[in-house]
């Protein structure tokens, strides 16, 4: 028998929009690792009913855990500890030498801002000492401590992991929560599994889907394997989950995966297109600029991401109108003219522009029609023109028909620019392909 889990997010700005839930999905992805099954995710605004509802909704499909988020603060809305303590039938105590935990937390920030009411904040430092008798305490990152609180005595039911809100302090947490006594007990009937990922890049989903099926046909025992595949930022995800002894068969779908797709299966370690760009710049180490105009500087947005970026990437123009083409990545406004700024020989000039303009070993020019509107039969929107090329000439240059809407478009165009640099680094080149 597996272990279960339930999830519950608390946070009026959560349920009403305002802020997007991080929680859910990252507490997702660790129980999956850790072999728990989540069986729902609730989110609930700051009322004590709604949250012990929650509570009863989750008890109620006899999940072993509950994990909570937010609603740990200092504040009156911070209802989170007490509503848990009370749906376990645990009494709410003082635990002195956590209060003095999170005094010294707060000394610093009192010295800082001497005009603070320091009987105000010595009542919400109590506040946050209050906890159901019987909890096991997960020290604070931030100010609030985190709580593990089985049962009480005589009620069964799920052991309660409360986590603050604030994603950094959460993170950090919950590492400690799942070492503790009483999250083992509950668990214990997790199965370790293994998760691999790996990511294609150029084929619709379906085809994976055929894929499995064909390989399933040639005697590779795929139910062995909790296989799910979803199409992410325009790529295909397979992630796979199996216990260790399963170990050979995911071996054998992941080499008839590699056998079908080549050069499409372009990670199977789980790291992403912007991953293993920035692992080439930097190994190389290769220095590269960019000239986008429909993406409006996302490439390098997308470069420059990582810490450390700053060794590799020297800098990207946001060349938008036809003047700005010729001004900053010096494109020849004649060129422009004669075949129109969505072409393959203007995203050439200002992949070659970059390169010049800012000194790189590389460039990248992107140039496309985003919509919704400025398509045309010729160039209906959608088009994007990308190259990307090195000073020495090697040059890998795509003019593609991108579908989905506006954002889907320029996103999707990044992530081409960024395959067509992983491509060019491993030498891969057009000319070198046509000699
Ligand atoms: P605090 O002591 O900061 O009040 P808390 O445990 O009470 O911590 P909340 O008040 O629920 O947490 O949330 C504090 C802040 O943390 C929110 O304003 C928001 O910025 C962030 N946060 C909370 N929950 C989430 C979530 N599910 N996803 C992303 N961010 C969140
Ligand atoms: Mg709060």
């Amino acid at each position: 028998m597996t272990a279960r889990a339930g999830v519950v997010i608390t946070g009026t700005e959560v349920l009403s929009g305002i802020i997007t839930d991080r929680n859910g999905p990252w507490l997702s992805e660790r129980l999956r690792e850790a072999g728990i099954d989540l069986e729902s995710i609730v989110i609930v605004g700051d009322r004590r009913e709604d949250m012990l509802s929650a509570l009863e909704y989750l008890a109620g499909e006899k999940v072993d855990v509950v994990v909570t988020s937010g609603g740990l603060g200092p504040t009156a809305d911070d209802l989170t500890a007490e509503v848990v303590g009370e749906f376990q039938g645990r009494p709410m105590v003082l635990d002195e030498p956590l209060e003095e935990r999170i005094a010294e937390i707060l000394r610093p920030l009192m010295e800082r801002f001497p005009n603070l009411d320091h009987e105000a904040v010595r009542i919400s430092n109590r506040k946050q000492a209050v906890i159901p008798d019987g909890s096991t305490v997960i020290e604070p990152v931030g100010t609030a401590p985190g709580l593990v609180v089985p049962p009480g005595d005589e009620l069964g039911g799920p052991t309660i992991v409360v986590l603050p809100g604030p994603p950094r302090e959460l993170h950090a947490m919950w590492r400690a929560a799942v070492d503790t006594q009483p999250f083992r007990r509950a668990t214990r009937g997790a199965v370790t599994y293994e998760t691999r990922v790996m990511r294609l890049f150029g084929i619709p989903e379906s085809e994976i889907a055929a894929d499995l099926r064909a390989i399933e046909e040639e005697g590779v025992d795929l139910s062995r394997l909790e296989i799910t595949t979803c199409l992410r930022r325009g790529e295909i995800e397979v992630a796979t989950r199996f216990e260790p002894r399963a170990a050979k068969t995911y071996a054998k779908l992941e080499q008839a995966i590699a056998e079908r797709h080549g050069e499409i299966l372009y990670s199977r370690d789980g790291s992403t297109i912007d991953d293993q760009v920035a692992e080439l710049l930097a190994d190389g180490p290769h220095t590269i600029a960019t000239a986008e105009s429909c993406t409006g500087g996302l490439l390098a947005v997308r470069l420059t991401d990582r810490a450390g970026s700053s060794a590799y990437v020297l800098g990207g123009l946001v060349t938008y109108s036809n003047e700005a083409k010729v001004a900053l990545a010096g494109v020849d406004p004649a060129l422009i003219e004669r075949v129109g700024a969505v072409s393959v020989e203007v995203a050439e000039a200002m992949a070659d522009g970059a390169i010049s303009r800012l000194g790189a070993e590389l460039g990248v020019g992107i140039t496309g029609i985003a919509g919704p509107d400025g398509g045309t039969e010729d160039k209906p929107v959608g088009t994007v023109c990308v190259s990307v090329a090195n000073r020495d000439g090697a040059r890998l240059t795509r003019r593609m028909r991108l579908p989905g809407n506006r954002a889907d478009i320029r996103d999707r165009s990044a992530t081409v620019a960024l395959h067509l640099v992983r491509r060019l680094l491993l030498g891969e080149s057009d000319a070198a392909a046509e000699a």
